[in-house]
C-alpha cells in the first residue's frame, strides 16, 4: 500500500470523506488522491516521492506557480514582523490602493478569506443597497458555497428554484432564481415575473467551473442593461476570472462594467483572500459607515495581504500576452497526443490561460451541451496522465489552470511524459 493510500484511510477517520473540500477525494475516478506534500515552480510531489506536472495550480491563485520567489519574500518579510493584529495596518492599505489605482471601475474595496465570504457579503451588499430581496443566478456558474448560492434551476416556471445542498431551507431558495446561461428571452420573462424584487444579477462572465462555457460580450453587456433596466446591480463574479484573464478581469476584457465585482483566488497569491470591490456610493453602504454588516477576525491578513500585493505588481500586460502563448502551446502538445491515442473524441476549449477537456467537437456554451459520457471519459483521461506524471483538476468540469513555470523544460517534459 503506497503512502497516499494509507494516509487516506487515516483521513476518512477524522474528516468526513478524507477531505476539507470534495473535489479532493477524487471521487468517481477509481484512484485514491494523493496526498500532495511538496511543490515548486510547475511541479508538485507526493508523500510517495511521485512528481506530477500540476495543472490545477490549487484551482487557479498560482498563476506563477509554486514558491514564486517573489511571493515567498514577501510571505517572510510580512512574518517577520508578525501575522494577525486584528487592528487597521498598513499592508491591506497598499493591496487595496494598488487595485483602485490599477482597476479604473473600482473606487473601494473590502477584504475578507475566501471566495464565498466575498460573493455572500455582494449579496448582503446589493439587497442593503437597493432595498430588495431576489438574486438572479445562472445554471453553469458556481459562486461558492453560501446557502443563497447552492440554488439549482427548478422544474416551474422561469426562475424558479430549489435548494441544490441539504441543509438550505426552502425559504431561503425563494430568493435566488435560477436562469439558464445564454437564454435572454428566460432572464426576461424571470425579471418580467418579478419585477421591483431584483436586488442583482449575479454571474460569472467567465464561466469557469462547469467546464469553461465561454459566453459572448453581447450576452455580457445585455445583462448589464437588463440590470440597470430593473434597477438591479449587476455582480461579476470574478474569482476566477480576476487577474487572470486581465489585471481588472472580464470587466477589464470586455470593458463591460459591473457595479460590483468579487475576487478570490489570485488575489491571494495562494493565501486566503476574498475581496468584493465597486464604487463608493455601493461600498460605503457596508459596515461601519452603513447599515450592511460585515466583519472578519482574520480580515486583510498581513501575509496574506503581503502576498497579494507582490503577486499583483508583477502582472503587466505583457505577462498575459506570455501566458496565453504559453497556455496554446501547452493545448497543442495535449491536442497532437489525444488525436494520436484513444482520446480523438475530445477537443481542448481554451481562453486565456485556462483550458478545458470535452469529448466532443460542438460548441459548448450551456450545461445542456455538455456530452453526457463527460465523467466516463474524463476518469480515463485522468487516470492515464496521473500515471505518466500529469496532473489535472480531479473533476470532469473543473477547468485546467496554467501558470508562468509552464514554460520551456516544463513544455519538453510534458511532451516526453506524454509520449513515453
Ligand atoms: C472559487 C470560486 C468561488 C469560491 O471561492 P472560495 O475561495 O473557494 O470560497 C466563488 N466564485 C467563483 C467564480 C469561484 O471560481
Amino acid at each position: 500500500m503506497d503512502k497516499s493510500h494509507e494516509y487516506f484511510l487515516r483521513a476518512k477517520n477524522v474528516t468526513p470523506g478524507g477531505v476539507h473540500s470534495p473535489v479532493r477525494s477524487f471521487k468517481g475516478l477509481h484512484t485514491t488522491p494523493r496526498f500532495i506534500q511538496e511543490g515548486r515552480g510547475a511541479y508538485i510531489k507526493d508523500v510517495d516521492q511521485q512528481q506530477y506536472i500540476d495543472f490545477c495550480m490549487s484551482f487557479g491563485p498560482l498563476i506563477f506557480g509554486h514558491q514564486d520567489a517573489d511571493v515567498k519574500q514577501a510571505i517572510i518579510e510580512a512574518l517577520d514582523r508578525g501575522w494577525s493584529y486584528g487592528a487597521t495596518e498598513p499592508y491591506s492599505l497598499e493591496l487595496a490602493e494598488f487595485m483602485v489605482k490599477n482597476i479604473p471601475f473600482i473606487e473601494q474595496v473590502r477584504f475578507m478569506n475566501s471566495g464565498t465570504e466575498a460573493v455572500m457579503t455582494a449579496v448582503r451588499l446589493a439587497r442593503g443597497y437597493t432595498g430588495k430581496n431576489k438574486i438572479i443566478k445562472f445554471s453553469g456558474c458556481y459562486h461558492g458555497h453560501l446557502d443563497s448560492m447552492l440554488i439549482k434551476a427548478g422544474s416551474g416556471l422561469a426562475g424558479t428554484a430549489e435548494a441544490s445542498s441539504k441543509g438550505v431551507t426552502p425559504k431561503l431558495a425563494q430568493d435566488t432564481l435560477v436562469v439558464e446561461l445564454g437564454d435572454i428571452k428566460e432572464l426576461k420573462k424571470c425579471l418580467k415575473a418579478h419585477q421591483g424584487e431584483i436586488a442583482a444579477i449575479f454571474v460569472e462572465p467567465l464561466p469557469a467551473n462547469n467546464g469553461l462555457l465561454i459566453q459572448t460580450e453581447e450576452y455580457l453587456k445585455t445583462l448589464r442593461d437588463l440590470a440597470h433596466e430593473n434597477q438591479a446591480l449587476l455582480v461579476f463574479d470574478e474569482v476566477i476570472s480576476g487577474f487572470r484573464v486581465a489585471f481588472g478581469g472580464m470587466a477589464e476584457k470586455t470593458g463591460i462594467i459591473p457595479d460590483l465585482v468579487t475576487y478570490g483566488k489570485i488575489i491571494g497569491g495562494g493565501m486566503p483572500v476574498g475581496a468584493v470591490a465597486g464604487k463608493k456610493k455601493v461600498m460605503e453602504m457596508l459596515a461601519p459607515i452603513g447599515p450592511v454588516y460585515q466583519a472578519g477576525t482574520l480580515s486583510g491578513n498581513p501575509a496574506a495581504m503581503k502576498a497579494g500585493l507582490a503577486s499583483l505588481k508583477k502582472l503587466t500586460p505583457q505577462f498575459y500576452i506570455d501566458l496565453e502563448n504559453q497556455t496554446k502551446e501547452v493545448c497543442k502538445i495535449f491536442h497532437e497526443w489525444m488525436i494520436a491515442h484513444h482520446f480523438s473524441d475530445y477537443q481542448i476549449i481554451q481562453f486565456s490561460s485556462l483550458f478545458w477537456f470535452v469529448p466532443s467537437h460542438q460548441k459548448i456554451k450551456t450545461l445542456t451541451d455538455i456530452p453526457h459520457n463527460l465523467n466516463e471519459r474524463f476518469f480515463e483521461l485522468f487516470k492515464e496522465l496521473l500515471n505518466k506524471g500529469i496532473y489535472l483538476a480531479p473533476n470532469a468540469y473543473e477547468v485546467s489552470f496554467m501558470s508562468s513555470a509552464h514554460q520551456g523544460q516544463v513544455l519538453e517534459d510534458l511532451k516526453n511524459k506524454l509520449w513515453k
